[in-house]
């Protein structure tokens, strides 16, 4: 608490006022834009490093505010969560990527797999499932297509949230599931069964610098030797350099995801690039 010139104490500094101002403001544009579906999805390709095909391709949302421009997710997920938002908002993005791949799907541009992320707010809503399973059919998009990224804290939950049983209906389906961050969680690397997970994710902090830094480079190792172990697909988030991507390819993780592939692109943008590469 600080004192004011009136002599009387208020328990929100400026700043804090601010900040929480700020939260107001965008929660209720959060759900105009909610109304208006104008949330929009951005595209980044997953490649293999042995061949460069597309193994994937990730969704990611993207806001565009009227007067603030493209509002970055790290930014408005947190306070979408908070508010019960983020389940609404999630079902746009899920509507979103899976229609712009079912039209690629139909149009024989190659995408491998789309990845769409998926937190525990919105596994646990009661009609997670049936609402995916309606989008697939909705726009066409085989469930094979499909592979949901889910951080280990979550997919590793006990049994009582219900997501675990959730998620074994889902991936019955065909849809794939995949361990997102991987190694940043507190989940054991015994905890990973391949029966119920078909890729692991490493996470960014772990892949950055990996050709200088020695105990990032012992960490990428162990889980691409575990991974292996287990038949489990494997890919290394957030290469920037080419560097980075020999080192990746020395230790043998074959797919990668990084600004040295390709940056979060729009959808106009990713089906060219994807068009690009499609073998004719
Ligand atoms: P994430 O799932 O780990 O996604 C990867 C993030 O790393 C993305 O940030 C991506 O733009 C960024 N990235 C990709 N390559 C590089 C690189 O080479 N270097 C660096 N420094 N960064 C790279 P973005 O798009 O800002 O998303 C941040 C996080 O927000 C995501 O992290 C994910 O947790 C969440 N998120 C994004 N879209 C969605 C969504 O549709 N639903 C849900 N539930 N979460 C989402
Ligand atoms: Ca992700
Ligand atoms: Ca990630
Ligand atoms: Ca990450």
């Amino acid at each position: 608490a600080k004192k004011s010139a009136t002599g009387s104490f208020c328990f929100f500094s400026d700043e804090l006022r601010r900040e929480l101002d700020y939260r107001k403001m965008l929660e209720r544009d959060m759900r105009s834009a909610i109304a208006d579906r104008s949330f929009e999805v951005y595209f980044q390709p997953q490649v293999s490093l042995l061949n460069g095909s597309v193994a994937g391709i990730e969704a990611l949302v993207r806001w565009p505010h009227p007067e603030r421009g493209m509002i970055s997710p790290g930014e408005f997920i947190p306070i979408a969560e908070k508010t019960g938002l983020m389940a609404e908002i999630g079902k746009i993005v899920m509507d979103k990527a899976i229609g712009a791949a079912a039209e690629w799907h139909h149009n024989g541009i190659q995408f491998g797999r789309l990845a769409v992320n998926a937190s525990g707010t919105e596994l646990r809503e009661a009609d997670f499932a049936k609402f995916l399973f309606g989008t697939l059919e909705k726009h066409g998009l085989p469930p094979q297509k499909l592979s949901l990224e889910i951080v280990e804290s979550v997919i590793l939950d006990d049994e009582k949230t219900g997501i675990a049983g959730k998620l074994r209906l889902i991936r019955a389906a065909g849809v794939h599931l995949e361990l997102d961050d991987f190694g940043t969680g507190y989940a054991s690397l015994s905890h990973v069964n391949p029966n119920e997970i078909d890729r692991l994710k490493i996470d960014r902090r772990f892949v950055q610098k990996i050709n200088t830094n020695d105990d990032n480079s012992a960490i990428v190792k162990a889980i691409t030797e575990l991974a292996r172990g287990l038949g489990i697909s494997i890919i290394a988030e957030g290469a920037e350099t080419e560097e980075e991507l020999s080192s990746l390819l020395k230790i043998g993780c074959e797919q990668v995801q990084g600004y040295s592939i390709a940056f979060p692109m729009p959808v106009d943008q990713a089906r060219s690039w994807l068009a690009q590469r499609s073998p004719k």
